[in-house]
């Protein structure tokens, strides 16, 4: 990334800047907003399709935001103020939601009847009705599907009197855009998977990947085997190794390890530490705010930086503890040292609107995470209430009291593992309520909108030259004033413009 003139100034001075302070200069332009690629990265390993990740917030991230949100192209980091187990279970819950690669089919034997099979489906309650057929070694001899039990006369029959034999398969590493092309090549329903020794090692189902491959699928955040893409929050020490096994085991794409201050000695010995254990798997790391910070972070294998410290909507720690950077300035350095070694950087936090997604990246982000720009939609947990005319939805910050009094990964997270009483803790966020905003879907749309044009205006045709040709002017509070709609009384709410509160 190219040095940015007013951040590069504003440094000199020691003054640091945020989104409101500054506005994005318009550039020459040959690409329009509908053809920009938004393509990013959270971390090293894991892409995006649109540069939004939900923050791992009660209040925002579970299993069903999570999921919405990596079919728009995005990934939600599910939040820790749960326990391991059901943590896991919501991200075997996104892992398993579009059904891509099976990777353990319900195989058959050769020498079942199929009065066996059709027993065990109706017992199992199985929805599906291919299954590979293996002899006693564990072998592919043949595969049943639909059509095998329907055209049957005879329940009493074998498998092996009914299966097509020396099924058509495909090598283990075949994905499943390659799936889909073998199949409707060869007009078959299923296609399993198999090993050298010709063990069965995972299997596609042509209705499954078309569902995936056609409509709006091309957006979805996908991994190779085609399962939509999750991320965890886990904390310091044994928090961390009791959560990473379980995340582990259900395919989990990347782990935050999710803390107030991540320039210290515990969040680095065992960001060490979980390299050594799990060196394949992404870790992002944070919050930070200086770039120093990311280079000991880098040094010692993040994988990913998320950058943010007191710009959130529900934090306080400014306030109370005097500490954190304006968010702009905390990017900006980030990204200048994450640069150098080629690591992605999150800017988390204090995003108000659509605009301040293109300004967080020109100054140096690869994508956002937004915890009260998406609080409040259908997919974030808790109900909605009425209070003031109007509907509204919870939302609070993990260093609310509230939150750290219900969890130790909250308190855990301020460093108050120890201290369970209101007397005793220190927040450093508050409670509250934010409007009702209706489905995710169309929320998202609006941002990634107001994103598309901003790159138009600037010139852009993908985040990474955002990155590099977004230039900001200061503006002063009249630019702000200006900036805003002015000497009018709004009739109508627009929807990507907040009227009221
Ligand atoms: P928002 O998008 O609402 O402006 O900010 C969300 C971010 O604020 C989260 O991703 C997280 O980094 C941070 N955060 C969440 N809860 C708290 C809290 O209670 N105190 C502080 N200081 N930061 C919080």
């Amino acid at each position: 990334m190219e040095p940015k003139a007013l951040l590069e100034k504003s440094f000199a001075e020691g003054i640091a800047l945020t989104f409101d302070d500054v506005r994005l200069r318009t550039g020459y332009a040959e690409v329009m907003p509908d053809d920009v690629s938004l393509s990013t990265k959270f971390s090293k390993n894991v892409g995006l399709k649109i540069p939004i990740v939900s923050s791992p917030m009660d209040t925002v991230t579970g299993g069903k935001l999570a999921i919405e949100l990596a079919k728009l192209g995005g990934i939600g980091v599910i939040h820790r103020n749960l326990n391991p187990e059901e943590q896991a279970r919501q991200v075997s819950r996104v892992k398993h939601h579009l059904n891509g690669l099976i990777e353990r089919p319900i195989c058959v034997y050769e020498d079942e009847t199929i009065a066996d099979i059709l027993e065990r489906k109706r017992k199992k309650g199985y929805a599906f009705h291919s299954f590979p057929v293996l002899d006693r070694a564990g072998k592919l001899v043949g595969i049943v599907t639909g059509n095998d039990f329907e055209f049957c006369d005879d329940d009493c029959k074998f498998v092996s009197n009914l299966m097509t034999q020396k099924p058509l398969i495909a090598p283990e590493s075949t994905t499943m855009e390659q799936a889909y092309e073998i199949m409707k090549d060869r007009k078959k329903k299923a296609l399993p998977l198999v090993d050298f020794s010709g063990k069965i090692v995972g299997m596609y189902v042509f209705t499954d990947v078309r569902r995936i491959m056609k409509d709006d699928a091309k957006f979805h955040n996908i991994d190779s085997k085609g399962r939509l893409r999750v991320g965890a929050a886990i904390g310091v020490k044994e928090d961390a190794f009791v959560r990473l096994k379980l995340l582990v085991k259900e395919n989990v794409d990347v782990v935050v390890i999710d803390t107030a201050h991540g320039d210290s000695i515990n969040v680095l010995d065992t960001l060490r530490a979980i390299k050594r254990a799990y060196p394949d798997l992404d870790v992002v790391v944070g919050n930070v705010s200086i770039g120093e910070s990311v280079r000991r972070l880098i040094e010692a294998g993040a994988d990913g930086i998320r950058v943010g410290q007191g710009p959130g909507s529900i934090c306080t720690t400014r306030i109370i503890a005097g500490v954190g950077r304006p968010q702009l300035s905390a990017v900006y350095d980030c990204a200048k040292v994450a640069d150098s070694y080629g690591i992605p950087i999150c800017a988390d936090g204090g995003l108000k609107t659509s605009g301040d997604i293109p300004i967080a990246i020109a100054a140096g982000a690869h994508c956002v995470m937004m915890g009260s720009m998406l609080a409040g939609t259908d997919e974030t947990p808790g109900e909605t209430v009425f209070f003031k005319g109007r509907q509204w939805k919870s939302y609070r910050g993990m260093g609310s009291i509230s939150a750290m009094q219900e969890n130790k990964g909250a308190r855990e997270r301020y460093l108050q593992e120890d201290s369970t009483g209101k007397d005793q803790l220190i927040p450093e966020g508050v409670d509250g309520l934010v409007p009702y905003k209706g489905r995710l879907s169309d929320v998202i749309f609006q941002y990634v909108g107001g994103l598309r044009h901003g790159m138009g205006y600037v010139g852009a045709a993908s985040i990474q030259e955002l990155r590099e040709k977004g230039e900001f002017d200061r503006i002063t509070d009249a630019g702000k004033t200006e900036s805003h709609p002015h000497d009018i009384n709004i009739t109508k709410e627009a929807p990507n413009y907040p009227t009221s509160e």
